[in-house]
């Protein structure tokens, strides 16, 4: 038996027999450690949730929390009986019930646990609902309505928490105040957490490790840095959207050639033979703008995104490639201008596939 906290096992996730996401294995070594599951919708991350919770069996492998065998072939835990608590995606809230009387049956459900719980009124601040505690479910808004549910979560300390897509509702404005709040209380109160989302920033900002679940597998599970930085499959990229793959030829084992962006240097994540031609990963980040470079793409598209812009440029050979520029930036390159990409071009982290 190891030592992690929590243990999945070679496990087929399925709804009745039909399979949904094959042969899954991850741990969370640490009591309070939150994970992010991460992965388009009807791919399975709802399934694997129920399943831990023990609402769907298995018939693969094994799922242990804190050395106990809670599923697998032989063993099905009675879900009361796992000290899980599992926020549905949807709102679950009883509809004759106050908000109040909503999240206090929470802690009612675990009586053994309550000189644990987590302190109601700091909870109700925290989440910033104390103006809708007497109010029933239906006269509050879904934004509302899911800061409840995940109240309701809260306020007993299970040993594991599962949270499904818990901000879906959360108006975007709301959002990542809510985010740090939420991280906040999970870490002061050491909840150890597994978090669906399809959201990679919150994924990525909540999760000590993150889980890419793509074409039922868990393609890639690691630190968020890696997961965006070293990518380990096309699938993965192609998630992420934030990238793109452009044909080059490895010339030494710091360089590679590209048509449109000449020399680029760098240091490789994984080796290649020199004379491989391969896919080589751009992020916005990786090339940086200099109006003085006689290295000029057009613009075609230009997002504001607050913080920064992402200018999509388009090259001779018709590649489309996303380049990120501070916002501050002060002249600003309209559609069908020319842009100029700073020169020589490295990237700390060269990822080929
Ligand atoms: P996600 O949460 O990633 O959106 P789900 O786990 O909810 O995905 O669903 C995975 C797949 O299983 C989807 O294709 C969905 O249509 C299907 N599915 C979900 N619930 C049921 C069910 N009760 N019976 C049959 N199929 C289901
Ligand atoms: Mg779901």
């Amino acid at each position: 038996m190891s030592d992690n906290f929590f243990e999945i096992k070679n496990v087929d996730f399925k709804i009745g027999n039909k399979v949904k996401v094959k042969n899954v294995s991850f741990s969370i070594e640490k009591e309070g450690d939150i994970i992010c599951l991460l992965g388009p919708s009807g791919i399975g991350k709802t399934t694997i949730l129920r399943t831990i919770a023990g609402l769907e069996n298995i018939n693969k492998g094994s799922i242990a929390l804190k050395g106990k065998t809670l599923s697998s072939e032989n063993i099905n835990i009675e879900p009361e009986k796992r000290n899980i608590s599992l926020a549905f995606q949807e709102n679950s809230l009883f509809p004759h019930y106050t908000v109040k009387k909503n999240i206090l049956l929470g802690a009612e459900r675990n009586e053994i646990k309550k000189d644990k719980s987590i302190n109601f009124e700091e909870l109700i601040n925290l989440l910033d609902i104390s103006h809708i505690l007497n109010k029933f479910p239906h006269e509050i808004s879904a934004g509302e309505a899911q800061r409840a549910s995940l109240a309701r979560s809260l306020i007993t300390k299970p040993d594991l928490l599962l949270l499904d897509e818990p901000l879906s509702n959360v108006d975007q404005s709301f959002k990542e105040e809510i985010q740090e709040k939420l991280k906040k209380i999970l870490k002061n109160s050491k909840i150890t957490t597994i978090i669906v989302t399809h959201d990679s920033y919150e994924a990525f900002y909540l999760g000590s490790k993150c889980g890419i679940i793509l074409n039922q597998e868990l393609k890639q599970f690691d630190d968020p840095y890696n997961v965006y930085h070293l990518p380990n499959s096309v699938e993965v990229v192609n998630f992420l959207n934030r990238g793109i793959l452009i044909p080059a030829e490895v010339t030494s084992p710091k360089s590679l050639e590209n048509k449109d962006l000449g020399t680029i240097t760098g240091n490789f994540v994984k080796p290649f033979p020199i004379g491989s031609s391969v896919k080589l990963l751009i992020q916005p980040e990786d090339l940086h703008h200099d109006d003085t470079s006689n290295l000029k793409f057009e613009v075609i598209d230009r997002k504001f995104r607050g913080t920064n812009f992402i200018y999509t440029l388009k090259t001779p050979t018709n590649t489309l490639i996303p380049v990120f520029v501070h916002s501050h930036h002060i002249h600003q390159h309209e559609v069908d201008e020319k842009f100029g990409i700073k020169r020589p071009i490295h990237i700390d982290h060269i990822v080929c596939f």
